[in-house]
């Protein structure tokens, strides 16, 4: 589990762990991971908590071997860890673009690269934490949907690659969610923006999204759950 250092991350982790899981937790926030570790073994889950920049390729690798040698395998890998950093292309600080293309992009490529041998060995399955903007483009979020329009593509292609052999792979793809993911906007216009918009609306909880994967992960083995899009009622 990636980004479970916080929001939909922890939640699903949390979710996971009470279906029956041994989970192993990933993010930058060695801190953070250390307090929600503890807290899932006092409730009897088995817990790996692994520091990793998703963006390191050769961390995600050995992030990947860690999980299999410390947990015997792996069944599921959920590339959830993301930034969504909003803003107008014209006069952009293209080091956003740059953030969010290496962590939502090839950071989530390169763990599945990872991941693929042993999910093919075990029949396992990818959750790719998407979103509605990789479906709906909108003014003032064109980087981050071409982030997520990116999960969407290389997720249908891997899809197709690899379902005859027993991998199954699902694109979640959460409208607006009460998380910290607006709190690292740089651009202050944008973030107010977002800010102000999830104010209005009655948002999704991370535990939402968690129970939408738990969903996913859970159907019998003839059943692909291929994508989930869940919005706030009040989201249009
Ligand atoms: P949060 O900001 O709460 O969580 C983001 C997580 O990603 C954190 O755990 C963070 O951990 C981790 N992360 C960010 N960069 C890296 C990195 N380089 N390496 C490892 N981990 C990283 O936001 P959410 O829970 O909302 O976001 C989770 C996912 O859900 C994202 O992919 C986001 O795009 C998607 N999503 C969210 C929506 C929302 O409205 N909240 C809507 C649609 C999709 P750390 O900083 O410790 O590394």
């Amino acid at each position: 589990m990636t980004g479970a250092s916080s929001g939909i991350g922890a939640a699903t982790a949390q979710a996971l762990a009470a279906a029956g899981a041994t989970v192993a937790i990933a993010a930058r926030r060695a801190d953070r991971l250390a307090v929600l570790a503890d807290k899932l073994r006092a409730g009897g889950t088995t817990v790996l908590a692994v520091e990793l920049d998703v963006t390191d390729e050769e961390a995600d690798r050995a992030a990947v071997r860690r999980v299999v040698q410390e947990l015997g395998g792996l069944d599921i890998l959920v590339n959830n860890a993301g930034l969504m950093l909003l803003g107008k292309i014209v006069g952009a600080d293209t080091t956003d673009w740059t953030r969010m293309i290496n962590t939502n992009v090839l950071g989530l490529m390169f763990l599945t690269h990872a991941a693929l041998p042993h999910l093919l060995e075990r029949k396992g399955h990818l959750i790719q934490m998407s979103s509605v903007a990789g479906r709906t483009a909108r003014m003032g979020s064109g980087a981050y949907n071409a982030s997520k329009w990116a999960v969407n593509a290389f997720s249908e292609s891997l899809r197709q690659e690899v379902t005859e052999r027993g991998v199954r792979v699902t694109l979640i793809e959460p409208g607006a969610v009460d998380t910290e993911l607006r709190d690292h906007i740089t651009d202050p216009a944008a973030k107010k923006v977002a800010v102000e918009r999830a104010a209005n609306m009655r948002t999704l909880t991370s535990e939402d999204i968690a129970n939408a994967v738990v969903y996913a992960v859970s159907q019998p083995d003839h059943v692909a759950i291929n994508e989930i899009l869940v919005r706030p009622t009040d989201q249009q």
